[in-house]
């Protein structure tokens, strides 16, 4: 497919103009690269600055006044983001709350959502889990007491397949459920790009009795999800990835309405979790907010709130059910431009079907990966390299274009074919 059909798919997107929107980074002779890395660190929205010198500014006229005189009270800033929160992950706003950051918030979910008897103790994830979440998650199987050697089950796909079947997830459950606790997948896994079906996971686990919660680092912006309506009991994700929040931004937590006001979960308390009302009668007794504001714990940083607040924004204009239409186009569009030149060196390990992935494609190159992947970088490509030989690309649907999804696929397919 030619140059003039990506030029004409980019004339017809009713989203291109969101791409204006963002700061492109540029190559040393000022032409913009093509940005594939959006599952990494999401590009800046022109309004973040705007959005950060407002709060430096009330800061500067206001000093601790600005908790209340603010033009944006920073006593209440993290709920300027729940409703746009809720929409872009499928929730009721009493479920869902900006705070911490990614592996916090997987430790205090745990804290409330992970609680082993002799029977049933087990934590299943990924095998190729993202490193932070196999850490996390076996030390809280030993900090309960247990072996993580025996406790955590790592799921792997079939011999010789590269991604896991839902039907073996819900056979594990099936053979040993009742020693299962936990489900903790990632919504989408970090590597290889599978999307797990999640509704279908919930169910499975809730079935055998078990907690199913999402690690949703690389599906929150990526993903039109349904968190409430697939029952997850939690969820946890960052803000720097797909959501363009901006370099170690705040992230955010998912508790089931079913789950959000019960106080006979354990949890961490600290007083931005307190009643609001009595917050500053500062009592001795914890009495959490209900909904899940209540698992806060300090009050949050406003500078990347604001950073985040100015990228929801965009999010909530553009819509995460068309952000995802678009986004299923763009990534057809780059498997089938690959796929138009089938070579031995490369397989794209990502599923194939568009419900079992998100924007990302994970291509195994056999031989000479590294230097694919400087050739691309040198063209101005910028992508991701994974050893021993995964590159990695995400056509964001917010700023990438059907153009640039052609010129990489030019690049690379020259480069593969040449190596
Ligand atoms: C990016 C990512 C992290 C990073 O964790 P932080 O706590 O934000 O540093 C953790 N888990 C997964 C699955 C990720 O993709």
């Amino acid at each position: 497919m030619s140059l003039s059909f990506a030029q004409a798919q980019d004339t017809k997107d009713t989203l291109s103009a969101f791409r204006d929107q963002f700061h492109i980074p540029k190559d040393e002779e000022g032409n913009e690269i093509i940005y594939l890395v959006g599952h990494s660190l999401g590009l800046q929205p022109k309004t973040v600055r705007d959005y950060v010198i407002q709060e430096l500014d009330d800061w500067k006229t206001l000093g601790v006044e600005g908790h209340f005189k603010g033009r944006h009270p920073w006593m209440a800033y993290h709920e300027f983001l729940t409703e746009k929160l809720a929409r872009l992950v499928g929730a009721q706003p009493v479920e869902v709350v900006a705070m911490n950051t990614l592996t916090v918030n997987l430790h205090l979910m745990m804290v409330s959502f992970y609680q082993p008897t002799t029977m049933r103790y087990k934590i299943v994830i990924e095998d190729t889990a993202f490193p932070s979440d196999r850490y996390a998650v076996a030390s809280q199987v030993a900090y309960h007491g247990y072996d993580p050697e025996e406790g955590v089950i790592g799921l792997r796909p079939r011999e010789g397949e590269e991604f896991i079947r839902t039907e073996d997830i819900e056979t594990l459950l099936e053979q040993e459920g009742d020693t299962i606790a936990l489900v903790l997948l990632g919504g989408v896994n970090y590597l290889t790009g599978q999307a797990f079906e999640m509704e279908r996971i919930t169910q499975a686990g809730h079935r055998h009795g078990c907690t199913v919660g999402f690690d949703l680092a690389h599906a929150a912006g990526n993903l039109a999800l349904r968190l409430h309506d697939w029952e997850v009991d939690f969820a946890v994700w960052c803000s720097y990835k797909y959501m363009n929040g901006g370099p170690g931004c705040v992230g955010g937590g998912f508790v089931h309405e079913k789950h959000a006001h019960r106080t006979d979960l354990p949890r961490f308390a600290g007083w931005w979790g307190h009643d609001k009302e009595t917050r500053f009668k500062m009592p001795p007794a914890f009495q959490p907010i209900p909904g899940v504001e209540g698992w806060q714990i300090s009050n949050p940083p406003i500078l990347p709130l604001a950073a985040l607040r100015a990228s929801m924004d965009l999010f909530d204009e553009a819509g995460i059910d068309r952000l995802r239409a678009k986004s299923e186009q763009l990534t057809g569009y780059m498997e089938h431009l690959l796929e138009q030149h089938p070579s031995d060196n490369m397989s794209i390990i990502t599923p194939k079907d568009p419900q079992q992935r998100g924007c990302q494609l994970s291509l195994r190159i056999k031989q000479n990966g590294n230097a694919i992947h400087d050739h691309l970088m040198k063209a101005g490509i910028m992508c991701d390299w994974r050893e021993p030989d995964i590159i990695r690309v995400a056509p964001v649907p917010l700023y990438n274009t059907f153009t640039d999804i052609y010129h990489f696929a030019e690049i690379f397919t020259q480069a593969n074919q040449n190596p």
